[in-house]
């Protein structure tokens, strides 16, 4: 028997009729893809006994291992169970565990349980029950005919929880796929994919385990690692290794690794030092602050942010001098300043930032679009202006400037 051919079938008429994206098959594949095992058909069947059992009966004569997503719901169309039914003979029994699971739900909401929730609890005799530890119905893991068939509900969250927590633990085994696969994702601010690249050249030509893949985004640029080993202790030595080769050379433009996102590294900094911020938005608009207090835990350190677009509110609230409004202009370094300055003050933080630039279309103040003053004043310690000239559009311009707010914040912060 070749173990290496791998099928997911995806059960549900809204995929057919374009409602949803089958984001579940790619999710699966990209999975199994890291331990090895070749996926060779990807399906889509409505929600139709017939055609749900003929799909199945060509995927249990083709594939190895066939993983199913959708229709193990209480609801009548439903029906992935008594389509494999169909094929197997496989005798159905009630998995009392996820039964008191339901019972228990219902129970607790106040609600009555209709009959048909009972469906859910369902599951073939000889199988292996897979645990959904975030939703009602559980998933099955059953042999059939020399070819592992798997079963998982369509929700998103609670397959990818079954196929982490078990089912790809399971096929590791049964398959042994020795072969792991570990990422680790380091991202970086201040330097361009091409330049990033340029350093690490050398590097790169020279490795293949792990390979080395630079990747520009939105918000600076990122590096994946990815290492086969035996072990995942080998695995970690050979990405530490490579990770300290490429931050001998780029590290100054290091911001963390995996889910460590730049506002992430500056709320840790800020944390550390004791630091609290406010921050001081005209061409931006609120959105460095937006940024901020996205990440949980921001309301250690943050303390808020005026939004001080209109000319009135710089003096008004922020109390930035008529004189300089009048002789250098709201997009100057001096009322740029100002605004971080008297932010840190009003709002009582440790650390101020400010934004002032023209977004366009049109100039202001003589000043051309893409013109940003960013300041940042560390209160008792040290504050610096600087001037951008961005290009892009009206919101390309806002969300570049609010980068290189961060780039230079956690360059002081370092
Ligand atoms: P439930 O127990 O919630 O009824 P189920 O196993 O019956 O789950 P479905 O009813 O087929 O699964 O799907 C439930 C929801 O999961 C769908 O409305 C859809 O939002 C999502 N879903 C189903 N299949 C997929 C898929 N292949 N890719 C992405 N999302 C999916
Ligand atoms: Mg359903």
């Amino acid at each position: 028997m070749n173990q290496n051919k791998a099928e997911i079938i995806a059960v549900g008429t809204e995929l057919l009729l374009g409602q949803i994206a089958n984001t579940n098959a790619q999710w699966i594949s990209e999975q199994l893809a890291l331990y090895g095992l070749n996926v060779f058909y990807h399906g889509v069947v409505g929600d139709n006994l017939t055609r749900v059992k003929d799909t199945f009966a060509l995927a249990n004569e083709r594939s190895d291992v066939v993983i199913v997503t959708g229709g193990l719901g209480p609801t009548d169309d439903d029906l992935t169970r008594e389509a494999f039914q169909l094929i197997s003979g496989f005798n159905m029994i009630e998995h009392k565990p996820s039964m008191e699971k339901i019972e228990a739900f219902f129970a607790k909401h106040h609600s009555i349980m209709t009959p048909n929730n009972r469906k859910q609890a369902r599951v073939f005799e000889e199988a292996i029950v897979v645990n959904n530890k975030v939703g009602m119905a559980p998933g099955m893991l059953v042999h059939y005919n020399d070819t592992i068939w798997i079963f998982l509900p369509g929700v998103p969250r609670e397959m990818k929880a079954m196929m982490l927590e078990e089912v790809l633990p399971i096929l590791r085994k049964e398959l042994q796929l020795s072969e792991i696969i570990k990422s680790y994702v380091l991202r970086f601010i201040g330097i361009g994919e091409s330049k990033l690249e340029h350093e690490l050249k050398e590097i790169i030509d020279q490795q293949d385990n792990p390979t080395i893949a630079p990747l520009a985004q939105t918000n600076g640029v990122i590096i994946r690692l990815t290492v086969k080993a035996k072990e995942e202790e080998e695995a970690i030595i050979k990405l530490e290794q490579t990770k300290e080769k490429i931050l001998a050379k780029v590290g100054k433009y290091y911001v963390g690794m995996n889910d460590e996102t730049v506002e992430k590294a500056i709320i840790n900094r800020l944390r550390m030092l004791n630091y609290t911020i406010a921050s001081a938005e005209s061409v931006t608009g609120g959105k460095f602050i937006e940024k901020i207090i996205s990440v949980s835990g921001a309301s250690d350190v943050c303390i808020g942010s005026i939004v001080c677009y209109d000319k009135s509110l710089k003096r008004d609230i922020l109390h930035v001098s008529d004189e300089i409004l009048e002789s250098h202009g709201t997009v100057s370094s001096e009322c740029a300043l100002e605004m971080s300055k008297n932010v840190a003050h009003k709002l009582s933080s440790n650390v101020g930032i400010s934004f002032t630039g023209v977004a366009g279309p049109n100039s202001v103040e003589g000043k051309p679009v893409g013109t940003v003053y960013i300041s940042v004043y560390i209160k008792n310690k040290n504050h610096l202006v600087e001037r951008f000239e961005f290009t892009g559009d009206r919101n390309g311009i806002r969300q570049r400037a609010v980068q290189k707010g961060f780039e230079i914040l956690l360059n002081l912060l370092k």
